[in-house]
């Protein structure tokens, strides 16, 4: 394997093609292995038996303030604007997400809803927004009234299904970054780049990997391929002689010696319903649902045309193992969890010729663009050693 390459990645999820690309543009022999049997990581989509895109890890959206990542992808697809409206169910009622002043007219009378938005507009001034636990402190009787409603009615019993744990337990402060807006405006990011691509971001992988200098393995797991022992990188038994990206998990590849990283998993349900539209925006929060914590409409996101069927997919969080079939989707970033990938990291950091970056190497949550981004860093890193 290392005489014919210059270059080994483990993953085909965005880092490891993102870096596969740059190498290639600039002549080098790289290998892909990839575990699963498909290519696009996370990101990958599929037409499925009734013929609507539908995305196997969840609902994605690319979205980025920086002009130059959103160009990067325009070389490798047509993608148009779509910018992702979200709901909550609350009470058998649609409100939109983030919570807006419509939220307030939905389960308000005319006269209290009128006489809160005033409130909010006395107390905050010109604030577009603030979050649930601003509010939730505030000493004014009807804004106070209205964080607890939302809180106990959607904030509290979602985060508790999300991380599995009791409503009680929630520390308020992780919910800071939650916004609710004072105004009718709705969609979920400010971003001034939303798009989705034209055909699928299976397609854009494809043209990004369509070069003769990259050659790609699937179903192939790279815990059969390379292996790091006493701090020295082989592959296939012999000392790595090339530069190797692994875009997997730290843990798996020093056989969870420092224990096990926790996840968040999920398992997404896919039903095909006989009807046109299920649900009134492309991805909605029930709260108040037993098990699941939304539902995604795949044939408003990118909008397909539907014909009396619509596909969903209903999402349930789900507790992680890596021996089960689970995958890992959200780190749980505690101060001790923290602490754990720290030794595994600082032990990988020091192996010759290893690479570590994507969303499991580094341990983090990455939206795409931060992917993207610190991928084109790493590809300098990588390339200015050749
Ligand atoms: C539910 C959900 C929704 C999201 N929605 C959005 C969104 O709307 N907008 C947005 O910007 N971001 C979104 N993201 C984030 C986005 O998915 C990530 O930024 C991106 O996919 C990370 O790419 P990656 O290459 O780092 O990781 P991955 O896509 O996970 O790629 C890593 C690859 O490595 C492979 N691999 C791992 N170990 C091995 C091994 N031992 N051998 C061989 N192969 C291996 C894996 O199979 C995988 O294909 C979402 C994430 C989740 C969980």
């Amino acid at each position: 394997m290392q005489k014919n390459c210059d270059l080994l990645i483990v993953g085909c999820g965005f880092t490891g093609s993102v870096v596969a690309r740059y190498s290639a543009d600039m002549g080098k022999k790289v290998h892909i292995i990839e575990r699963r049997c498909h290519i696009a990581g996370n990101m990958y989509d599929y037409v499925d038996e009734n013929g609507f895109l539908v995305q196997k890890y969840g609902p994605h959206t690319f979205h980025t303030t920086n002009k130059e990542l959103y160009d990067y992808i325009l070389q490798y697809g047509e993608w148009e604007e779509y910018k992702l409206t979200c709901m909550a169910q609350i009470d058998g009622k649609f409100t939109p997400t983030p919570f807006n002043f419509q939220t307030i007219d939905d389960f308000y009378e005319k006269e209290k809803a009128a006489a809160l938005k005033e409130r909010i507009a006395q107390i905050y001034g010109d604030a577009e927004k603030t979050t649930i636990v601003e509010m939730l402190e505030s000493e004014d009787a009807l804004i106070k009234e209205y964080a607890d409603f939302l809180f106990e009615k959607d904030y509290s019993l979602y985060t508790a299904k999300q991380w599995g744990i009791s409503p009680k337990e929630i520390d308020v402060s992780v919910l800071k970054r939650v916004p609710v807006l004072f105004s009718y405006k709705t969609g979920y990011f400010d971003d001034p780049y939303q798009v989705m691509p034209k055909i699928s971001f299976t397609h854009f992988f494809e043209n990004m990997l369509d070069n003769e200098n990259i050659k790609i393995s699937l179903n192939t797991d790279a815990r059969d391929i390379i292996k790091v022992k006493d701090g020295i990188l082989y592959i296939n038994g012999e000392k790595a002689q090339i530069p190797v990206l692994y875009t997997g998990a730290c843990d798996e590849l020093l056989d969870y010696k420092h224990g096990i990283l926790p996840y968040r998993s999920l398992r997404f349900d896919l039903k095909c319903e006989n009807t046109d539209s299920f649900q009134d925006a492309p991805v909605v929060a029930y709260p108040q649902a037993q098990g699941y914590t939304r539902i995604t409409e795949y044939t408003k996101i990118p909008y397909q045309k539907t014909n009396g069927k619509t596909v969903v997919a209903v999402e349930y969080p789900l507790a992680y193992d890596p021996y089960k079939k689970a995958e890992p989707y959200y780190p749980i970033l505690t101060e001790k969890n923290n602490a754990m990938y720290q030794k595994y990291r600082k032990e990988l950091d020091n192996v010759e010729n290893l690479y570590l970056g994507g969303r499991l190497a580094d341990f983090k949550y990455y939206n795409m663009d931060q992917t993207l981004e610190k991928a084109i860093e790493l590809s300098q890193k990588i390339c200015s050693r050749f």
